[in-house]
């Protein structure tokens, strides 16, 4: 097996607990209890990343839950997927129903995908996943299924409660949708923003730094983390600006971790705000 993914298999989640490994991006590899999830993890090469995948495509294994939050290849990553369909084929696929079709085509079987949208719950062992519609960079259902095509989850298992953003603006109705799931230990939220000129080479945006450390300010989760800066030039922004904003305006009340590629991360319940 691969070193980190034997570490991210022996790490000891006791319950209260989970740890998280940031995988660049918006990717995150999470253990909670026996539980292994990979979420939104850009596996495949490509000559504009900075840096290469911690893990490359094919020494994933192991991992029970894949959950991808959009059909954009930062995030959901078809080559990966079609790989990982085949090495892991006891594993589940958490996505947005609007990419049934694209999901099936990467060979991963109808009895193990989980199509969401926003509302929806679904439960793999002791882990329950919720979904919440993501504006990305609108709120628009998929013509096609009448989903929402881009997703943000809440992972809850072991006691604890993880918050993954996906790619997203808040919208109108968005923060009470996340506080009625209950205090959130964890939260990994996109910072790099928009703009006119990646908007017109349809590269659609995300929160602002400033936005994104608001909405930390009033969600309080245990711990919040930036992500999206890192992997692309041309569509980045600086996390300790992020860090700095967010500790500035509410007073260093809102834990913030800028993470590192695949190092550890601990969370706890009893970090909770409340
Ligand atoms: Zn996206
Ligand atoms: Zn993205």
């Amino acid at each position: 097996m691969n070193g980190f993914l034997r570490t991210v298999r022996e790490e000891k989640t006791p319950a209260g607990s989970a740890a998280v490994w940031w995988l660049g991006q918006m990717g995150l590899m999470i253990r909670l209890g026996e539980m292994v999830l990979c979420v939104d993890y850009y596996a495949s090469g490509s000559p504009d990343r900075r840096f290469l995948p911690p893990v490359p495509v094919d020494e994933v294994t192991d991992v029970d839950v894949f959950l991808g939050t959009h059909d954009h290849l930062d995030h959901m990553d078809h080559a990966a997927w079609r790989v990982w369909a085949k090495k892991c084929p006891n594993a589940f696929f958490v996505f947005p129903r609007a990419h049934l079709a694209s999901v099936l085509r990467d060979g991963v079987r109808k009895e193990k995908c989980l199509c969401m949208d926003d509302g929806e719950t679904v439960k793999i062992g002791n882990v329950t996943v919720r979904a919440v519609a993501a504006a990305h960079e609108f709120l628009r259902r998929d013509p096609a299924s009448g989903a929402y095509p881009c997703l943000q989850y809440v992972i809850e298992g072991n006691g604890v409660r993880l918050y993954h953003a996906g790619d997203t603006l808040r919208y109108e109705g968005m923060l009470p949708k996340l506080k009625a799931l209950g205090p959130i230990d964890f939260a990994l939220l996109p910072i790099n923003g928009r703009d006119g000129e990646r908007y017109r080479r349809d590269c659609i945006g995300n929160m602002t730094f400033q936005e994104a450390a608001d909405l930390a300010g009033e969600l309080r989760p245990g711990l919040t983390v930036p992500g999206h800066w890192d992997m692309f030039a041309n569509n980045s922004a600086d996390p300790e600006a992020f860090a700095d904003y967010l500790d500035a305006k509410y007073g260093g009340e809102v834990p913030c971790l800028i993470p590192k590629a695949a190092s550890l991360i601990r969370v706890s319940a009893s970090g909770r705000a409340g």
